[in-house]
């Protein structure tokens, strides 16, 4: 529920009002407006009386929110939500991000190239993952810490971002110290406490969408996150199981402008689980430009034949290359563009 404030009321006002719904055993978030200020009541799965709101002083309104996701919905927050990264990338603005990197770091070599390249032709955010789910327990799981340490020596060679994934609570507190944006990944996405330790961390989090999960359990999953105090989320449309086995997954594009009406967060594509085949890898990423996703995350590896997981979805850098050429038109036949690609200076 949502209790607007009339643009004349006092901040006694809305302290009352904050006052009354903690009384009746709810929580209450103000959420000052360029217009108006409201206050959100969160807390409760059904009904509220709202009469004893309604006749307080400064109340203009009160609103239901018929979700059941409350602060991720577009009723909670009318305006985008902008997520801000320390080189200046925005996540959600006009502009579309590119996320990029191999699936797994595997060397300082690896991570440390690739950065440079990727950096050189407009990616602004690394991606490469240190904790590696993997399907089978004998697959190559990852360098742990050293694999973040590397991330963080590629950050500083390249001033970009850096986002890895956490596959557990504790590990949480470890990625958040070197890492700029958090992973939970589609097999963790109903994870719920990896979920709260991420919605308290302090860093944003990159939320990608169950490989069977509903796009209203993709905004509950993230309500985890608001819940906690973590407004900056990212959501990911990763592919969806299907029947047709042609593709790893059906990398599923009505997701993008379906989360657009329901939520203000921003949603990226990942075209690379998305179809788990190179080939398919770029005209998905043009498509998902074109259905209005606010960013890309990519696999690309130095050498993917060598990639030690994901490597027949990973793009050789030159193919990496065109795509960025693509979407940029694309982008700018849709009055967006790419982010600005960061300043060669910063590559020592
Ligand atoms: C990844 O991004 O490396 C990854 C494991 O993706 P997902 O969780 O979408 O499978
Ligand atoms: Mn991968």
């Amino acid at each position: 529920m949502l209790v607007v404030m009339k643009h004349n009321a006092s901040q006694e006002h809305v302290d009352a009002v904050v006052a009354t719904i903690e009384d009746m055993g709810y929580s209450a978030r103000p959420i000052p407006g360029g217009q108006r200020t409201a206050v959100g009541l969160i807390g409760n799965d059904g009904g509220v009386d709202s009469a004893r709101i309604q006749g307080l002083e400064g109340v203009l309104e009160v609103i239901p929110v018929t979700q059941p996701y409350k602060q991720v919905s577009r009723e909670w927050k009318e305006e985008d939500t902008l997520v801000t990264l320390p080189n200046g990338t925005v996540v959600g603005g006009p502009e579309v991000v590119v996320m990029a990197g191999p699936c797994a770091v595997e060397s300082e070599g690896q991570i440390i190239d690739i950065a440079h390249r990727l950096r050189e032709v407009g990616a602004t955010i690394l991606r490469g993952g240190a904790f590696k789910p993997r399907t089978s327990p004998y697959s190559f799981h990852g360098l742990g810490l050293q694999g973040l340490e590397l991330l963080a020596k590629a950050r500083e060679a390249t001033g970009m971002m850096v986002v890895t994934e956490a596959i557990d609570p504790q590990g949480v507190d470890l990625v958040v110290e070197y890492a700029d944006i958090v992973q939970i990944g589609a097999r963790n996405m109903q994870n719920y406490p990896l979920l709260r330790r991420a919605g308290q961390a302090g860093k944003p989090v990159l939320l990608k969408r169950g490989m069977a999960a509903t796009i209203d359990e993709l905004l509950l999953a993230a309500e985890y996150l608001l819940a906690e105090g973590n407004n900056n989320v990212i959501l990911c449309e990763r592919g969806v199981r299907s029947f047709d086995n042609h593709t790893r997954n059906l990398l599923d594009l009505t997701a993008i402008p379906v989360v657009k009406s329901l939520s203000h967060l921003p949603i990226i594509a990942d075209p690379s689980h998305g179809t788990g085949i190179r080939a398919k890898v770029i005209p998905m990423a043009r498509a998902a430009v074109a259905a209005g996703a606010d960013g890309l995350m990519v696999e690309v590896h130095p050498d993917p034949p060598r990639a030690r997981s994901d490597g027949a979805q990973s793009l050789y850098p030159e193919q990496f290359e065109v795509l960025m050429d693509q979407i940029r038109i694309i982008a700018r036949s849709i009055g967006r563009d790419l982010v600005a690609p960061l300043p060669s200076a910063v590559a020592l």
